[in-house]
């Protein structure tokens, strides 16, 4: 079972491919749901009238993409760290630290073995040379040095429309 990652509704448009039926709610993470009031299996009332969806800006809904540590689409880097290794490493990631929201990071390993834990997705693992791990916006994780480690991170976002 996939652990749950609410995120925040920021807007709410039609899918114009299915009649109208079918909305896409965009999140703070950069990703896109597709959300349909279809009960039994699908109910969001709240999909129904305007007001209730003008309501809902802001509030939370799953985000599995973000539970499966999935990059949104068109997430591009803006910003790389200097390359660290097993002394330069900073305490900052070695301890629990997030991103900030919208915020996504590559925790990229171009030598030796790094150790990288995200207790929210049940993630922990031992990366080496050429592995990466997708960071996700808010949520706590840390990594640590093994011997002859050198690594750096890349932050990535979605670019407004
Ligand atoms: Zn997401």
């Amino acid at each position: 079972m996939l652990p749950h990652v609410p995120r925040a509704i920021v807007a709410l448009t039609r899918d114009a491919d299915e009649h109208g039926e079918v909305w896409i709610a965009a999140l703070d993470c950069g990703h896109r749901r597709h959300v349909r009031h279809r009960p039994p299996q699908s109910s969001y009332p709240w999909l129904t009238t305007e007001a209730a969806r003008a309501a809902k800006i802001g509030a939370p809904l799953e985000c599995t993409r973000c539970a499966a540590s999935e990059l949104p689409d068109g997430a591009s880097v803006y910003k790389t760290t200097a390359e660290f290794d097993e002394h330069t490493l900073p305490a900052g990631l070695r301890r629990e630290h997030t991103t900030r929201g919208g915020v996504w990071g590559r925790a990229e390993v171009l030598a030796g073995t790094m150790r990288f834990v995200m207790p929210a997705l049940g993630i922990d693992r031992e990366l080496t040379a050429g592995e990466h791990a997708i960071i996700p916006p808010e949520l706590e994780h840390h990594v640590e040095a093994r011997p002859g480690l050198r690594m750096r991170v890349a932050f990535l976002r979605v670019a407004p429309d």
